[in-house]
């Protein structure tokens, strides 16, 4: 059985992935272990057998459709600092430090699931959709809703996530994150950007159990854009959709405060830096 399966398989392709996932019921999936080696040591996951993703150059690389940007899920974040999307690379930039970069992915940040997770909030602002694999094909789902609670995903035991597509937008994007120290730092809340088609859609960062965006604030952060709402106005309809998690980094009052003026920075940001982002 040992020898038919061995716990620790490393295919070259999607598909000796698949197999080898069907192979091993149970098993995880690693690409760049950043998320999965700590939560291994200290004891807060564990598996049998293990699926590494290291070696499959075709889950690696940005490319640029008519619409889309298409990141492969094994694209490291270091090859998103330099995206053709500003708020993208600007998270990018700023998750862990070059080592963690070079070695992170972004599959692993997104089916990590974690609320403060940094691209997570441009994604869901710029509607980012995921490629779902398994054997029986590939079903695209929007990222708004992949999410369903803190380390849990939609995705089946037998799929992948094989690439994330993210909509150009032309418009204006950001991201920013608020921590206790100014490197290497989990964000304690963060927010992302896009401006297009007249508008902003703004996303937050541990303002819940999930990434989290509402039309609500959406609506206000647009009207501030065109100067018939007020800072206060968004502050305040920010302070209403979040639920921010209170927790011995801060106190939930103090993230509902930050991510209001997270909110206020970025629209004012794109109102008057609003050059192309994608
Ligand atoms: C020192 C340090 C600092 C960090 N700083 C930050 C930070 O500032 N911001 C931040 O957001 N994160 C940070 N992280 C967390 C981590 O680096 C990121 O979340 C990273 O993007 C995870 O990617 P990975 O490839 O290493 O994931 P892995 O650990 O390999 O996997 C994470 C999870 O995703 C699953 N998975 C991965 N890829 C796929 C796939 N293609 N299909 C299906 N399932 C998949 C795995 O099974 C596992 O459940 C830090 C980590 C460390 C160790």
């Amino acid at each position: 059985m040992l020898l038919a399966a061995p716990r620790f398989a490393l295919p070259e392709t999607p598909e000796e992935a698949l197999a080898a996932l069907a192979e091993r019921p149970g098993a995880v999936v690693v690409a760049g272990g950043t998320e999965m080696m700590p939560d291994l040591l200290w004891g807060t996951r564990s598996a049998d057998a293990f699926v590494s993703l290291r070696r499959v150059a075709a889950l690696r690389g940005v490319t640029v459709d008519d619409d889309d940007l298409v990141m492969g899920a094994g694209t490291p974040v270091s090859g998103l600092t330099t995206a053709p999307d500003a708020g993208l690379a600007a998270a990018a930039t700023s998750l862990g430090t070059p080592l963690v970069r070079t070695e992170a992915t972004i599959g692993g940040n997104v089916v990590s699931a974690l609320p403060y997770r940094n691209l997570l909030p441009t994604l869901l602002a710029g509607g980012a959709r995921l490629e779902l694999t398994s054997a029986t094909g590939v079903r695209t789902v929007p990222f708004d809703g992949f999410i369903t609670a803190p380390g849990r995903t939609r995705l089946a035991e037998d799929e992948l996530l094989t690439a994330v597509r993210l909509p150009r937008h032309g418009g204006f994007a950001d991201y920013v994150k608020v921590g206790r120290r100014n490197a290497q730092f989990v964000a304690t809340v963060s927010a992302a950007v896009v401006s297009r088609d007249g508008g902003v859609r703004l996303a937050f960062g541990n303002a819940g159990p999930t990434p989290l965006r509402s039309d609500d604030v959406d609506a206000v952060a647009t009207a501030l854009l065109d100067g018939r709402a007020t800072p206060e106005d968004l502050r305040a309809a920010v302070a209403v959709a979040v639920d921010p998690p209170e927790d011995p980094v801060a106190s939930a009052d103090y993230r509902r405060h930050a991510l209001g003026v997270l909110a206020v920075r970025l629209v004012t940001r794109a109102r008057t830096d609003g050059g192309p982002g994608a």
